[in-house]
């Protein structure tokens, strides 16, 4: 079988396979060529800034708390929970100090709005892999989703948040939370919805998919009617055979400030240094 790239695999007389998880999908949707240069050719130094490593850790912690509730079956007091996270911890640096700051923040800020809005965790960083499907608007072609999900969050009573018994899909975010256009725009809403949907076993219309700022001071939540969740569909679809078909031209986007791909100079845009005369004073 030939692989013809870091999502696709089959060989001309087979159905070509795309994988798509969350992250890869939003990339490629942003810029195809971005995506190309970092899961296809796989030819960009490997991302890592204090910020990235900050964001993995409080993930890993509030992974941490939420098993404990989980495991308890009640909330996990923070205080207490954070006392004997740091027992025995002797801060070694100003960075792990400001590092233990924004974990205890983060902790605590989500504690406060499981307990203000009765969420309960009923999964905790999910990996779930739908089985591989045709697609409908062109059977040579496969697509598998795949991923993880933080937290899937159910609602132990009505709120203005949620009603009863709702459940709710969430990403912990290590950076700002998007718009909410922004989100209902994005395929990744349509895969977590559509993998917290099979894991579930519950009709996707009846999720939402949220993310939350790093200490929950905010929180973006998005669900899909069944003619937005087609619409998502066909979206999944388009990077499906944009992928399969070896499409990666560049797109301006948000991505273009801080691009490696132009950075190494192979952007043929040049977009980020570009300055539109008519911009300017
Ligand atoms: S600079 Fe912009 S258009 Fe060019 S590869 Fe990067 S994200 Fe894509």
């Amino acid at each position: 079988m030939k692989t013809y790239a870091a999502t696709t695999e089959g060989t001309p007389s087979s159905p070509i396979t795309v994988l798509l998880n969350a992250s890869r999908a939003d990339l490629y949707d942003q810029c195809p060529l971005a995506y190309y240069h970092r899961w296809v050719a796989r030819d960009l130094p490997t991302p890592s800034s204090p910020a990235l490593k900050r964001g993995t850790d409080t993930h890993r912690i509030l992974a941490l708390y939420n098993r404990a509730y989980m495991q308890d079956g009640a909330q996990p007091d923070p205080d207490t929970f954070l006392r004997d996270l740091w027992h025995g911890h002797v801060a070694s640096s100003p960075e792990a100090d400001a590092l233990r700051d924004y974990i205890d923040a983060s902790i605590r800020g989500y504690a406060h709005y499981c307990a203000l809005w009765g969420l309960r965790p009923v999964a905790v960083e999910q990996t779930i892999t739908l089985p591989a499907r045709p697609l409908a608007t062109n059977t040579a072609i496969t697509l598998t989703l795949n991923g993880r999900i933080d937290a899937i969050l159910h609602a132990t009573h009505n709120s203005p948040l949620l009603p009863e018994g709702a459940y709710f899909a969430c990403d912990f975010k290590a950076s700002a939370v998007a718009l909410t256009q922004e989100m209902r725009a994005a395929p990744s809403t349509t895969i977590y919805l559509l993998l917290a949907a099979y894991w579930m076993k519950r009709p996707a219309t009846d999720l939402t998919v949220g993310q939350f700022s790093p200490r929950f001071e905010e929180d973006v939540r998005v669900g899909f009617d069944e003619v937005e969740l087609e619409a998502g569909r066909a979206h999944l679809r388009t990077i499906a055979e944009g992928m399969a078909q070896s499409k990666w031209g560049p797109r301006v986007c948000a991505l273009c400030d801080h691009c490696d791909v132009q950075r190494q100079g192979r952007c043929p845009l040049q977009c980020a240094r570009e300055v539109d005369t008519n911009d300017q004073f």
